[in-house]
């Protein structure tokens, strides 16, 4: 609670009482806070791949590679510095794009089925590049949902891509739906590292990496953007997890009728 106390004065300059102006300013002081830790994580994300970058230029520059081979292996970092930052600003758009337009999800009527076939074929691909087993099941009654197709298809993308980055050769990961009176449900499973209690609550937090030496490929704002997808949608996502044995991601997508469709 914050309390200002003011004089009141009338016309002739004379003080004539005070005023005494009370404020909660608990919450807008915590949105403050979160918003300063935001922008110190931007610039700290930033500027490690920045000044990887200009390390590696500089080095070049001034001729300090001993050898042709190490030329070169210092440009294919600066390639993959590149495209680490070029991930990040791209997320940080999409996150900030979904953030500051509240009417931005448009809705549309798509099969479910159809989606999760389209973006089974390309993961059974990518597993497979890594020896990882991948198995779909479809649900056996064709549903048309009222949703947002594009934005549905790129949270099955980063639970996909995180399912695929953390489980091992020889793992398998898979993809289901079920259906329920009301929604389907979604879920990303697998058998990889699995994600200890302690952490599972941070790791729909903006930037959050669980192992911070191990995760340097990914931005930690996937999950970010599936949950801000997700609330966006009027869904729900859920995790269940244990350590060496995997992780299951669960979301929901209502089966709400869009215009002109009459429920039943
Ligand atoms: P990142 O870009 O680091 O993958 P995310 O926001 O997608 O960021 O995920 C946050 C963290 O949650 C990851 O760094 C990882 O530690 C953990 N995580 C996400 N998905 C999985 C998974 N399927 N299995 C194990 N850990 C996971």
């Amino acid at each position: 609670l914050r309390i200002t106390i003011s004089p009141l004065e009338d016309e002739q300059n004379h003080i004539v009482g005070t005023v005494g102006l009370f404020r909660d300013v608990t919450e807008s002081e915590r949105l403050e806070q979160t918003r300063r830790e935001y922008v110190a994580n931007v610039s700290h994300e930033l500027r490690t791949p920045v000044s990887a970058l200009r390390a590696l230029a500089e080095t070049l520059a001034d001729g300090m590679a001993p050898d042709e081979d190490t030329k070169k292996r210092y440009y294919t970092h600066m390639v993959h510095e590149t495209m680490r930052l070029t991930r990040l600003i791209d997320d940080l758009l999409i996150l900030s794009r979904l953030q500051s337009d509240p009417h931005a999800v448009q809705r549309e009527a798509f099969k479910i089925n159809r989606l999760m076939a389209d973006v089974a074929e390309r993961y059974a691909i990518l597993a497979g590049e890594k020896d990882v087993r991948f198995n779909f099941t479809l649900l056996s009654e064709d549903v048309v949902l009222w949703s947002n197709m594009g934005l549905v298809e790129q949270v099955l993308i980063i639970l996909l891509d995180n399912a695929i980055k953390y489980t091992p050769k020889g793992g398998s990961i898979s993809l289901y739906a079920s259906l329920e009176e009301d929604m389907v449900k979604v879920s990303v499973s697998d058998t990889g590292i699995g994600i200890a209690a302690e952490d599972i609550s941070y790791i729909f937090d903006r930037f959050y990496k669980v192992d911070k030496a191990h995760a340097t490929q990914g931005t930690g704002l996937g999950l970010a953007i599936a949950f801000e997808i997700i609330q966006r949608l009027g869904e729900r996502i859920v995790v269940e997890s244990h350590p060496e044995e995997g992780s299951t991601f669960t979301f929901t997508l209502s089966r709400n009728p869009g215009p002109g469709i009459k429920s039943l």
